[in-house]
């Protein structure tokens, strides 16, 4: 079988709609101008008729899952920007002036610390390097043990 042979057969398996939204073939057609997509939940895996490895997802649904695929991106830049403002506030470092080292924007840093975008490990370590800190100290805010709470639900049965 081929990769669109298999994904055709996922499509199918699913009945032809998004498994997140319940949006059909048809409409998905009609508003995107293709077929639906078929995602692998699994990361790396190849495209597979096994249960829980691909499900149908709209193009829309489809986008969220692939770009957060552990469901807590946004989690993580906020404790990544925290941890770098709260060092860079006990270093006594103005914003603009790390901003200047890293060889960034100031706003870019400014939306990093308010963790609205997540910090690059270029970035990361140029900031360790200017702040002189061990980089597993932004590398690991203080969280809840076990808090693997709701990740995305997978499509098993
Ligand atoms: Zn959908």
């Amino acid at each position: 079988m081929t990769e669109s042979d298999v994904k055709e057969a996922v499509r199918k398996r699913d009945g032809h709609r998004c498994l997140k939204c319940g949006v059909s073939q048809d409409d998905h057609r009609a508003t995107e101008g293709r077929g639906l997509d078929v995602h692998r939940t699994v990361p790396g895996s190849g495209y597979s008729l096994a249960p829980g490895v691909c499900e149908t997802l709209c193009r829309k649904c489809h986008g969220s899952a692939t770009r957060s695929p552990r469901g807590d991106v946004s989690g993580l830049a906020r404790d990544v920007g925290a941890a770098v403002r709260a060092a860079r506030s006990a270093a006594g470092v103005a914003q603009k002036d790390l901003a200047a080292v890293v060889g960034i924007r100031n706003t870019h840093l400014s939306r990093m610390e308010r963790g609205r975008h997540l910090v690059s490990i270029l970035s990361l370590l140029r900031i360790e390097e200017a702040l002189r800190l061990p980089i597993c100290s932004l590398l690991d805010p203080p969280r809840p043990v076990g808090d693997e709470s709701s990740p995305a639900k997978k499509g098993k049965k």
